[in-house]
């Protein structure tokens, strides 16, 4: 019953047939390429539904590929990289990526993360669009901009909302501070991160049980904020 297409943009040839060979055999309809060019066009012609791209690729970088394909796609990025340095994740979730691998890794944990993102996206196709979200005792109304804490409504300011809004419809993906935003304030903002970490604070104040320790609302060290839910 897979028949959900996953492209392969990587140069190193073990890898890629290893990988190709796994998720071939869990059912998945497998796509590949060996640089970054033909990749990015692959992408777009095959619209796969999860991408997984290699950082260090002949002709074009994996994070340059990654940024393009965000323009108009919004199907899960997995990073493969062999560098296991922080800055390159936090660079791979600015580009627009889900989730980072780490070379070497097991076939098994490629595997199970691939198949739970693709069965996150396919939960919520249209995440974005979703009028109420309903997390245990919290729930967020999108038309009345609205939030309501074990069944009263809480006030929030509209960027409290937006923000709440923004990681809450992307459970489980990490935001770094400055896709943050760019995505909630204008430019003048940019690199003002402090501002994304004073409103957190606000949102935990009226969603958390013990704000000082979040449970929907995560930090991540490091990189950004969460939902947990
Ligand atoms: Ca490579």
């Amino acid at each position: 019953m897979n028949s959900e297409k996953i492209l392969i943009i990587e140069d190193e040839e073990n890898i890629l047939e290893a990988v190709k060979y796994t998720l071939t055999q869990e059912g998945y309809d497998v796509f590949t390429s060996v640089d970054g060019e033909d990749g990015l066009e692959k992408a777009q012609e095959i619209k796969p539904d999860l991408v997984l791209l290699d950082v260090m690729l002949p002709k074009m970088d994996g994070f340059e590929v990654c940024r393009i394909l965000r323009k108009d796609l919004e199907m899960p990025v997995f990073m493969i990289s062999a560098k296991a340095e922080e800055i390159d994740r936090v660079v791979g979730l600015e580009m627009g990526a889900d989730d980072y691998i780490t070379k070497p890794f097991s076939m098994r944990e490629l595997v199970v993360r691939v198949r739970n993102s693709l069965r996150r996206a396919a939960l919520n196709p249209q995440v974005d669009e979703l009028e109420i979200l309903k997390f245990g005792e919290l729930e967020i109304h999108l038309t009345s901009h609205m939030a309501i804490v074990s069944g009263e409504e809480v006030s929030m300011k509209p960027k409290e909302f937006d923000l709440l809004y923004l990681l809450a419809s992307h459970k489980g993906r990490a935001f770094t501070r400055d896709q943050i935003l760019q995505r909630l304030w204008d430019d003048e903002y940019i690199g003002d991160v402090r501002t994304v970490d004073v409103h957190v604070r606000w949102i935990r104040e009226k969603i958390e049980v013990n704000p000082s320790r979040p449970e929907k609302l995560v930090t991540i060290r490091g990189v950004g904020y969460r939902f947990d839910g």
